[in-house]
């Protein structure tokens, strides 16, 4: 018998036999099947929100205690919404426990640009729909201008100007991840917020012109605003590039068109680091689990992992050392985030692929999963442990999955 009609039936069994419901039993059973709505609540209930965290409404049998949140809604945060596009963000004010990342939805419109701008952290960007141009300049003043679609992402490092700009035929929509859980997108040094805050005399010394010539520097910052799309990609490089040379590819990266990592039979994983992209000082994983698939058992020892996720629906349960453990279900636009060490896996808890990112600020990608800690671990030991017999142990696989099934 499922737990879910066992539960039904101690209460109908309560309520038949006796004045006193048997709460603590009650408590004790769930339903099987995570993806079931809770109509057993009582009362009223935001059925809306339960049905999409069935593990908060009844969670697994092996949660336990207080753990700080790890998952915030971007459909939560407050979106500014400008003329050229609209932004929000999930940084340590919306979701404590992220100190070392923040993130960054944004959408514009075709023409629409994010104000050229920098801030102290490095930029890593993810595209989820339509079409960009963006830009920047180096510190030896060489010219980046490319053009990134979905899938692409690209990589700005702390301090380096940039901008970037919604091309036909209807804008783009981003993700953007910052190696410091502080950062505020509404925040950043902007061109016309700079000129607007230096004297006009020193501006006009500074460029050798009359002061005049910054009579109409707007004087209120741009941040996101509506503009005529750009002109031809290779006329915008040749014209930035002029004196010093073009750096076109550096920053931005196919992950498109890039192999996968690792393919099994639940899914796929695409690794990309500093190893095969130079420019970046933040690692990611592109994971795509099949219905049923997980990510492996595992942990990451170099750094914290900021999570997004893209399409379908999913679970993660963080295990916390001192016997807690909480499990949270994911879908588009949510957050999650994973202490340095913390183990956690990921489950496919839907009808179709669930896409999701793992960033890291560290330029390495590191994890150790449970199957090659056990596998590369005397089988002898680990049994006196787990008591599993030594057959399944010396049957592990000795590389690590990543994702499974294989
Ligand atoms: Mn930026
Ligand atoms: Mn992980």
């Amino acid at each position: 018998m499922s737990t879910r009609r066992r539960f039904l039936g101690v209460t109908g069994a309560a309520l038949a036999g006796a004045a006193m419901a048997p709460l603590a039993q009650a408590q004790q059973t769930r339903p099987d099947d995570h993806n079931q709505p809770n109509e057993e609540q009582p009362g009223e209930n935001n059925t809306a929100l339960d049905a999409e965290n069935p593990s908060s409404v009844w969670s697994p049998e092996t949660d336990n205690g207080t753990v700080e949140p790890f998952k915030y809604s971007f459909g939560l945060a407050h979106k500014r919404i400008e003329d050229g596009g609209w932004t929000r963000q999930v940084t340590e004010r919306e979701l404590p426990i992220s100190k070392t990342m923040a993130g960054v939805e944004m959408r514009l419109i075709t023409g629409g640009v994010r104000e050229l701008h920098w801030h102290t952290s490095a930029e890593w960007a993810f595209m989820t729909y339509g079409n960009a141009r963006i830009t920047a300049v180096d510190a030896e003043g060489r010219s980046f201008v490319n053009d990134v679609t979905v899938g692409d992402l690209w990589l700005f490092p702390g301090g380096i100007p940039h901008s970037i700009q919604g091309l036909g035929p209807d804008g783009a929509k981003f993700l953007l991840v910052f190696n410091d859980g502080s950062f505020n997108e509404f925040e950043t040094f902007l061109l016309t917020d700079w000129f607007k805050h230096t004297p006009k005399e020193v501006l006009a010394k500074n460029f050798g012109v009359p002061g005049s010539t910054f009579d109409n520097v707007p004087k209120k910052e741009l941040f996101i605003f509506a503009a005529e799309p750009p002109r031809p990609l290779a006329e915008e490089q040749k014209a930035a590039a002029e004196g010093t040379s073009g750096i076109n590819g550096d920053f931005v990266f196919r992950a498109s068109t890039m192999p996968p990592t690792k393919v099994r039979a639940g899914g796929e994983v695409r690794i990309v680091e500093k190893k095969n992209f130079p420019a970046t000082d933040i690692a990611a994983a592109i994971v795509r689990l099949k219905p049923g698939g997980l990510r492996e058992l595992h942990w990451h020892p170099l750094s914290d992992e900021w999570q997004y996720y893209v399409s379908g629906k999913g679970r993660m349960t963080v295990f916390q050392a001192g016997g807690k453990a909480r499990t949270f279900d994911f879908q588009a636009g949510d957050v999650g985030y994973i202490k340095m060490s913390h183990p956690h896996y990921i489950e496919n808890t839907g009808t179709e692929d669930l896409l999701f990112l793992e960033v890291f600020p560290t330029g390495t990608y590191q994890d150790i999963s449970a199957s090659e800690w056990l596998a590369h671990t005397p089988a002898r030991l680990v049994n006196e442990h787990l008591k599993t017999g030594e057959e399944f142990l010396n049957k592990i696989p000795k590389k690590e999955a990543v994702v499974t099934p294989l």
